[in-house]
């Protein structure tokens, strides 16, 4: 058993006769040790990462050993996000829109280059350069693709980061409600809500730069030709 397994801590002495039936751990301790050892991933997959995160699932590998084997189609009843895959501008509204619909706590996983920085795509006109320009991400899986074991290993990387949470401090446990993450806009490009004042302010800079050029809609964005 690894150390970050014990729930007992060593400290106290348990008498031999009730080893077996009785642990004393803080609070911190058994939320962190539930956790991390019952992680549901959300079942969806978005390119060929993704057939390397089925065969984690797959008897080889077999990640339930970890504690993740219940894939969930639903994202309230999952609470890791594995990024698998390219990550393209018409897909990023449903991913920040299904991990809005995740309950808490949660996490994400970027599995491979794409999910992680764009990847072999980065500079694609149709491809976001990494699913953290929308979404938390807490642990990154380097490869194209990553291996099976890979995944593994970004697995045990997130339980490592599960155990230094406390309850005083990780966000799920404040009073006040999480703000869900803005849904981007997918026009003739992709818009992120959260940059709307600036794109404003730009093109309002450019029409007054080339004011024949420009042309203005109804929200007060202009357009340059
Ligand atoms: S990182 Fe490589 S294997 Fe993974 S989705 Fe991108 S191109 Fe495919």
């Amino acid at each position: 058993m690894m150390d970050e397994d014990r729930l007992s801590r060593e400290e106290f002495s348990i008498p031999v006769e009730l080893q077996r039936q009785v642990a004393i751990a803080t609070l911190d301790k058994i939320y962190n040790w539930s956790r991390r050892n019952s992680l549901w991933p959300m079942m969806f997959g978005l390119a060929c990462c993704a057939i390397e995160m089925i065969g984690a699932a797959a008897g080889r590998y077999d990640f339930s050993r970890f504690g993740t084997e219940v894939m969930r189609p639903s994202p309230r009843q999952a609470d890791v996000m594995i990024v698998s895959g390219t990550v393209t501008k018409k897909m990023i509204p449903t991913i920040v829109r299904l991990y809005n619909q995740m309950g808490e706590p949660k996490y994400v996983i970027a599995m491979g280059a794409c999910a992680s920085g764009g990847g072999p795509f980065k500079e694609g006109y149709n491809v976001v350069p990494g699913v953290d320009r929308f979404v938390p991400v807490d642990v990154y899986i380097p490869g194209c693709p990553p291996t099976p074991q890979a995944l593994l290993y970004g697995l045990i990387a997130l339980q490592k980061k599960i155990d230094t949470e406390s309850i005083k401090t990780a966000r799920w446990y404040k009073k006040e409600p999480s703000v869900p993450i803005p849904i981007p806009v997918l026009g003739p490009d992709l818009i992120d809500p959260r940059d709307l004042s600036a794109i404003k302010e730009r093109s309002q800079k450019k029409s007054q730069e080339e004011p024949e050029a420009a042309t203005g809609d109804e929200e007060g964005i202009v357009h340059v030709s």
